[in-house]
């Protein structure tokens, strides 16, 4: 029998999506607004709240996309041509595109290697350096890579500092905590994503997370052509077309039902590979630094020495490629993308040894125990070849 290709992070439907779905073709709410769109930011709103943070400082408005976010935030910050924001280099090309969109440059910074997030020394450097240079940075852009959360003190001490807001992009950390606080609700102004390989999906969609509900109602603002409150269409501002649609917002309170048993099982996932690795010697799976974080593993991912084992993670991948395992290296940095090639880069190597060793292996929630047994037997096979 022909096997079923294992994908790296796939959709994985709860069962009531086609209810609110359903629900929104039945009132004829098929626009940018409505029920769905109200309700699934409440989902949201509430999951994010707890204890460790005040309801009142999660205002969550529901985007077209996660980029749509992360340029609603930097409009939101008052970046503009000619200023410069700080990015972690090691993340996806959304992270510092829409810097782009703005005519700002981005200023790329390492990682670290417990979270293989921005680094705080290097991100201290290039903000003494480039305030040196004349152009103190608008913004950071801090990114929770494969959901784990970043060094959040540390960087916000380094923030506080120079009095430079953060933005989190907490694209792929749905459902991670730093210190039982949920992640997304650290910077200035938070996002997410649900887009097709997200932790939870609506198709495409994002959100963005502010501290109070102002915020939040400028951001619908723009979200929504910028118009002014008059009977006729009249915009004093530059608008866009970034709001989320009520159909894909009824898929997302179905996916909100089954997001931390979701999370669970990612987890188990991670576990599984741990497992599986524990007697293979060069190969180190990535995880928790301490008890402070709490990584939804939104994707797993190893390291693999070359030196020890005899063979790269381009050997594994291709392997499993054989196998119809999909299996990704980790994001290649910013600082050496063709595009980027002329920003400012401040680190020591980390990010390119990360890309150069890192793979990124089959995470998904809805993966099987056959699945498993299939990646188990390739691995092995492979390492013991
Ligand atoms: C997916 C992702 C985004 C962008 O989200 P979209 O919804 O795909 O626009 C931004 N940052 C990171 C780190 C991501 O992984």
């Amino acid at each position: 029998m022909e096997q079923s290709k294992i994908w790296l992070s796939s959709p994985h439907m709860g069962g009531n999506e086609q209810k609110f779905v359903n629900e929104a073709f039945d009132a004829n709410w098929i626009a940018p607004l409505g029920p769905n769109v109200t309700g699934f930011e409440i989902d949201i709103e509430n999951y994010l709240s707890n204890s460790k943070i005040d309801e009142n400082l999660v205002n969550v408005a529901a985007l077209s996309s996660g980029t749509a976010a992360l340029h609603l935030a930097l409009i939101l910050l008052g970046v503009k041509a000619g200023d410069e924001v700080i990015c972690q280099s090691m993340t996806f090309a959304a992270s510092a595109n829409p810097i782009m969109y703005l005519g700002a440059t981005p200023v790329f910074v390492d990682s670290e290697s417990d979270t293989l997030n921005l680094c705080p020394v290097q991100l201290e450097k290039a903000i003494e350096d480039r305030i040196a240079k004349g152009n103190k940075p608008k913004a950071i852009i801090a990114v929770h890579l494969y959901g784990m959360p970043y060094k959040v003190d540390e960087i916000q001490k380094v923030a506080d500092k120079f009095e430079i807001p953060i933005i989190e992009d907490s694209a792929e950390a749905l459902g991670s905590s730093y210190k039982g606080r949920k992640c997304g609700t650290f910077g200035e102004i938070g996002i997410l994503s649900f887009n097709g390989n997200k932790i939870i999906t609506t198709s495409g969609g994002g959100a963005l997370i502010a501290k109070n509900k102002s915020i939040k109602q400028k951001a619908i603002f723009l979200a929504t052509q910028a118009r002014d409150d008059a009977p006729h269409y009249q915009h004093t501002e530059i608008g866009y077309n970034y709001r989320l649609s009520n159909i894909s917002a009824g898929i997302g309170r179905g996916q909100m039902e089954v997001l931390d048993k979701h999370v669970n099982l990612r987890r188990k996932m991670n576990m599984f590979y741990q497992e599986v690795f524990s007697n293979i010697k060069g190969v180190t799976v990535f995880s928790e630094p301490s008890d402070d974080y709490f990584c939804n593993n939104w994707l797993s991912i190893i390291s693999v020495d070359k030196e020890i084992t005899g063979k790269s993670r381009e050997d594994l991948r291709l392997f499993m490629e054989g196998l119809k395992i999909e299996c990704r290296p980790l994001w290649k940095p910013m600082h050496l993308q063709p595009v980027f090639k002329n920003m400012p880069f401040y680190g020591d190597g980390l990010a390119e040894e990360l890309f150069d060793t890192g793979l990124c292996l089959p995470s998904g929630s809805n993966l099987t125990n056959e699945d498993r047994e299939r990646l188990s037997l390739g691995i092995n096979e492979f390492f013991r070849a």
